[in-house]
């Protein structure tokens, strides 16, 4: 008995002493970060369950980020497959920088959501951690909290921008894709000792919280772009209609090829025989297996803009095919292909093809490794309830399969305009984007309606589409591409 009180009295001496001593070792430990913020008033973060919750889709997480936070977050992360969803209620900020980057990476990998609830509160080390959701949404009564950090005898401010301090919290940024902005403005905002909390402005200015544009569906972003506010998305006045589709690519996490989306190009153009600048937005999912094999899925986003003060919305011309090229590219991020897809809304397509033709000339990929482009340009209305598939007269391997989905569609599906010697119908092989693949050899596939009465008038509006027609081509379209992508004709492997 007086052995166990002599050990334990020198136990709890060694411990002081260590306390006294070295004290940051101490606090580098789980057990002694939560001595610290007991003493504090604070308790380490924890990851629960409601009592009344039916399903284990979101987790609540409060309490400050500590040296068991990465253990923690890995643990409930294989335990809950189902997980979507962290709300963190209160989370004023982590003892443990170096886990909290890693246990906030392990968020991002996972694909998993955070929300700050109403009355919640998440600040400094709590603030990077939200960052990491892939969509990130806050009640309007949350606040955000950020500051600058301070080492044991320097602050972040202290080192030149280009300075290895900074190097930690920039990748990290970097890799959760926020702007890199967003890091030196935290180093302002407020000393290390102190908190800023984050006004809507800023909030907005850094793309804290993600546009819930993903979750709209194919006739809402429609409407979007067919809108006045898009300017009748004219090539060189058409900037609204390229950061909508940026951050849609964004919010889904499309993959990009150099580092960005929007590709700039020049044209000339053959009105006004004068030079004009374009932008082709592009993103691209991997393939699961054919990696190396890219299915281009096209569609022009510009219209013809304002002319003589009237704008030209273009709500079939082709709001209708740019919206269902964002919603495939949300439809495929989900449901990852065989082949590689590519996601291009083309510019300057109404002046003569130039944002596909500035593609095909200068491909992200060998051009050899594109084996198929699908187009679409103005699927969303037709009294006869009619859509034409063109392009399996030159590329008939295509057919079989398109006629196998189109069996099972409510839509009268029809094939021509792509044989030269059929007098009866317009040739179509050069009316839209797919000119510029078919120029180059590339198989190609479009779909498009006859056109109508309001074809390139101002009254091309959202009101005259057919919404059950638009809706069924939309997924005659997906399921045409899931099983090409599925079964690609052997002589195009
Ligand atoms: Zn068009």
């Amino acid at each position: 008995m007086k052995k166990f009180v002599i050990i334990l009295v020198v136990l709890i001496l060694s411990l002081l002493a260590t306390a006294v001593l070295f004290p940051s070792l101490l606090f580098s430990t789980a057990i002694g970060q939560k001595i610290m913020l007991s003493i504090e008033g604070d308790q380490v973060a924890r990851f629960y369950f409601k009592e009344n919750q039916t399903t284990k889709d979101t987790v609540y997480m409060t309490g400050v980020i500590y040296a068991n936070t990465l253990r923690d977050i890995k643990e409930t992360l294989d335990t809950n497959p189902s997980l979507t969803t962290i709300v963190m209620e209160e989370v004023p900020g982590s003892v443990d920088d170096h886990i909290n980057l890693l246990a906030s990476l392990e968020i991002k990998k996972h694909g998993i959501n955070t929300y700050i609830p109403k009355n919640g509160m998440v600040a400094s080390g709590g603030t990077d951690m939200f960052l990491a959701g892939k969509k990130r949404e806050a009640h309007h009564s949350a606040k955000l909290g950020v500051h600058s950090w301070a080492g044991e005898d320097s602050v972040a401010l202290d080192y030149p921008r280009d300075h290895e301090e900074h190097n930690k919290y920039l990748n990290y940024y970097k890799q959760i894709s926020i702007p890199e902005s967003f890091y030196w403005y935290t180093l302002e905002a407020a000393p290390a000792d102190d908190i800023h909390w984050m006004t809507t402005t800023e909030i907005n200015k850094y793309q804290i919280f993600t546009s819930t544009l993903e979750n709209i569906d194919l006739l809402e972003i429609q409407k979007k772009l067919a809108s006045d506010n898009f300017k009748g998305r004219g090539t060189g006045s058409n900037t609204e209609t390229q950061e909508l589709i940026k951050n849609y690519y964004d919010a889904i996490n499309l993959k990009k090829f150099n580092d960005s989306y929007s590709i700039p190009f020049i044209f000339n153009d053959e009105k006004t025989k004068k030079e004009r600048q374009a932008t082709n937005i592009i993103g691209y999912i991997p393939g699961k297996i054919h990696k190396d094999k890219y299915i281009v899925i096209g569609a022009h986003y510009d219209h013809l803009g304002i002319i003589n003060d009237t704008i030209y919305n273009g709500a079939d011309d082709n709001a209708s095919g740019t919206a269902a090229l964002l919603c495939l590219a949300k439809y495929y991020t989900d449901n990852p292909p065989n082949h590689s897809i590519i996601f291009a809304a083309f510019d300057a397509e109404e002046q003569g093809l130039f944002g596909s033709k500035h593609f095909v000339n200068n491909p992200p990929i060998p051009i050899e490794n594109i084996k198929l482009n699908i187009n679409f340009d103005m699927i969303s209305r037709n009294d006869k309830n009619e859509i034409y598939v063109v392009g399996t007269f030159p590329y008939p391997q295509f057919k079989p399969i398109i006629k196998k989905v189109a069996s099972t569609s409510d839509l009268k599906v029809s094939y021509g305009h792509d044989d030269p010697e059929d007098k009866t119908k317009d040739y179509w092989m050069y009316s839209s984007d797919n000119g510029s693949f078919f120029d180059k050899g590339i198989p190609n596939i479009t779909f498009s309606e006859e056109d109508h009465p309001d074809y390139h008038k101002e009254t091309d509006d959202f009101e005259n589409i057919n919404p059950e027609f638009y809706t069924n081509v939309y997924h005659l379209i997906q399921n045409c591409i899931t099983e090409i992508d599925k079964n690609f004709p052997v002589s195009e492997k």
